[in-house]
């Protein structure tokens, strides 16, 4: 078809290898045999059940719910804190850390209730440039828009 469909080395990274783009982006999971689904492509065995790769791969839903989330005030250097991290418990079964964005880290210390259990959804963002100069893609969770 046209030199546009292509598909190019010119494009954004994904930063971990669960995460994908396209055609939008979503994370995948990998699901053993017991129903046990794990963020990671890549695992070798089921930590369940002792089963072993290959397992079949599924995408995981953009929306959740929050676990549990910690504020983080002290970080790497250039790491602009306060922060929220949180752990994010996904339908499929699956759990997730990432930042909790769009919300006030010191909202989230004062009433911790108003973080707990909420629906949240994920978005991406360009966090870094790789040495090729790719655009790298993270992701958070922000409070869900209904
Ligand atoms: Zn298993």
């Amino acid at each position: 078809m046209s030199e546009q469909a292509q598909v190019t080395d010119s494009g954004p990274r994904p930063i971990v290898s669960f995460l994908k783009l396209d055609p939008k982006p979503h994370l995948v999971a990998v699901r053993c045999r017991c129903g046990a689904v794990y963020p990671d492509v890549k695992r070798v065995a089921c930590s369940k059940c002792g089963a072993t790769a290959p397992f079949e791969v599924v995408p995981l839903s953009n929306r959740g719910t929050v676990h549990v989330f910690s504020v983080v005030h002290q970080s790497f250097p250039g790491i602009k804190t306060p922060y929220i991290t949180a752990i994010i418990d996904l339908p499929e079964g699956a759990t997730v850390r990432a930042n909790l964005v769009d919300f006030s880290p010191e909202e989230a210390e004062r009433d911790p209730h108003k973080v707990f259990g909420i629906p949240v959804e994920m978005v991406t963002s360009v966090v870094a440039k790789d040495r090729e100069g790719h655009d790298v893609v993270g992701f958070a969770y922000r409070p869900a828009k209904n």
